[in-house]
């Protein structure tokens, strides 16, 4: 694990600045264990883009929910019955796992034992991109049909092992300092990418890679309106930096099921912590 990472640093030296949550990707894992998903079993929905989210329930895609998808089956959202605050959503093998600046994950080098290689274009730094099996399969699910909508994506950036993150924060505490590391790039263990859960995306265009003005582009515009009908929500929202810790990554989608993304959307809500009702997490502690 502290084998040096040379091309890796080299990569990372183009893409300094922007990518709080996000710094850059490496090629897929060597220790990962990869079962392809099959791009022939996606039903890619084409159905058009809803803007409408009073459904709000996603359940026009649902018909491949993974039976993991076990968050709470009978509550959604902030104020439910269910006591979370403190023992929900640290269990980083379930999709409900948050994670962020105040919860690293537990254990804090967890690897994921169902990473996949979804059948995606790639953009720079994408290629072999790894996540977890439902999210994997989502996500073809997903291009697919903003491909056909007129929005193909491109993907940059999926599973980052403790080992890429210890590197890659390494290498920025060497350039920046640790203040300046933890402005640009997750502590090892907080990165929510270990999850195997989170995808950053691109526009097939190019324009706009991992900046904020990705949001105006064919595949960011789409993404907000649409990605929650394939189980993901836009992680790191505007306005959202004193909850998530994080400026806006309109890139950064992270899966939560179609059931909670669907009602996320649907209620306007923009933090996955407001959502659960966790606490708000500006920064570590
Ligand atoms: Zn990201």
């Amino acid at each position: 694990m502290n084998a040096a990472k040379p091309v890796l640093l080299a990569a990372l030296l183009g893409l300094a600045g922007l990518m709080a949550g996000c710094t850059p990707a490496e090629p897929p894992s060597p220790g990962g264990s990869t079962t392809a998903v099959s791009p022939g079993g996606t039903a890619s929905p084409s159905s058009p883009a809803r803007e409408s989210p009073s459904q709000g329930t996603g359940s026009a895609t649902t018909t491949s929910e993974p039976a993991e998808t076990s968050a709470p089956a009978t509550t959604k959202g902030p104020e439910t019955e269910e006591p979370r605050a403190q023992g929900g959503h640290d269990d980083p093998a379930r999709i409900d796992v948050v994670v962020n600046k105040q919860r690293p994950l537990q254990p804090r080098d967890y690897f994921p034992a169902d990473l996949a290689t979804p059948a995606l274009t790639a953009g720079p730094g994408g290629d072999g991109t790894q996540l977890r099996a439902a999210a994997a399969e989502a996500a073809e699910r997903m291009f697919a049909a903003a491909a056909a909508d007129g929005a193909p994506m491109t993907v940059l950036s999926g599973f980052r092992s403790y080992e890429t993150q210890v590197s890659t924060y390494q290498h920025w505490v060497d350039v920046n300092g640790k203040a300046g590391a933890d402005r640009v790039s997750a502590r090892p263990g907080f990165s929510e990418h270990q999850t195997g859960l989170s995808l950053d995306i691109g526009d097939s265009s190019g324009s706009c890679r991992l900046e904020a003005c990705f949001a105006d582009t064919p595949a960011g515009a789409w993404a907000a309106r649409n990605a929650h009908r394939f189980g993901f929500v836009v992680r790191y929202q505007p306005g959202q930096e004193s909850v998530t810790g994080y400026s806006p990554e309109p890139w950064h989608l992270r899966y939560i099921g179609t059931r909670d993304a669907g009602a996320m959307f649907g209620s306007g809500t923009k933090a996955l912590e407001t959502y659960y009702g966790l606490p708000p997490a500006p920064d570590y502690r």
